[in-house]
């Protein structure tokens, strides 16, 4: 069996000023410590990276990501962030095509694709985010929804590009609503990914590659939740807000 390392990134969404981020950080890196049982990624608001970035340089356990980027490298594109923008503040990871940016910003499975390709092209590690809704859900789609929302937003990458991805699945019916998907239904959905991950690459790559759950992760249920099989890992919202909560979450997540 493959041993995945969990990944636990906090998503900060559009919370905190950069001297708020710098305290939260500054929390987190006494609270963490050397733990490095899991990959850990803070992914603050782009005003805070810089700052944020250059405390945590001389901390190798926790590493920086970002919430969003366009998808050109340059140009006319007034307000965004191109990946090489990330990249020369130290970004390793960009959370692509979360439920809120597909939801408010009419992002598609076509844009995930594109965003991708280039944080791939700038060696940064995309978290792609797939979830199906509670409509969707109850109709009983969620697998087409999923293997849809796959195969568009991973279309025309090969194993070599898997290997640098890793997806997120986030319900999206469980996205700050303090609903959790059961870890029965959680594992059911990962297992679900991982086998549509299998008919379109390599079984081994699909093997390889690290799933994560997200959706109303907290300290008490993120044990339960990341011990299932396919579960390697957790995309944190609010919880990811507080030092102690988030800690607890990380640490809980890698209890055997
Ligand atoms: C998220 O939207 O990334 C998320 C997981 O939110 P929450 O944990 O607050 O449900």
């Amino acid at each position: 069996m493959i041993n995945r390392k969990k990944i636990i990134a906090g998503n900060w969404k559009m919370n905190k000023t950069q001297g708020e981020a710098l305290a939260l950080v500054e929390d987190l890196i006494r609270d963490i410590g050397k733990f490095d049982e899991a990959e850990i990624v803070l992914c603050p608001p782009f005003t805070s990276l810089s700052a944020v970035s250059e405390l945590l340089s001389p901390v190798p356990n926790i590493k920086l990501g970002a919430q969003n980027m366009h998808e050109a490298a340059s140009g006319a594109y007034t307000g965004e962030i191109s990946a090489g923008m990330l990249k020369a503040l130290y970004v390793r990871y960009v959370i692509i095509g979360h439920s809120e940016r597909r939801q408010y910003f009419h992002e598609d499975d076509a844009t995930v694709n594109r965003k991708t390709k280039a944080a791939l092209a700038a060696e940064l590690r995309p978290i792609v985010c797939v979830g199906e809704t509670l409509p969707e859900r109850e109709a009983d789609k969620w697998k087409s929804v999923l293997e849809t929302q796959l195969t568009g937003g991973l279309a025309g990458f090969g194993d070599k590009e898997l290997a640098d991805i890793i997806i997120a699945y986030e319900p999206v019916w469980a996205i700050g609503t303090g609903k959790t998907a059961s870890p029965v239904q959680a594992q059911e959905a990962h297992q679900w990914i991982r086998e549509v991950l299998r008919k379109n690459f390599s079984p081994v790559a699909a093997d390889k590659i690290r799933i994560q759950y997200c959706g109303s992760v907290k300290a008490e249920n993120a044990k339960e939740l990341l011990s299932q099989p396919d579960i390697d890992g957790a995309l944190v919202g609010g919880a990811s807000l507080d030092a102690r909560g988030f800690t607890a979450i990380i640490k809980n997540a890698c209890l055997k």
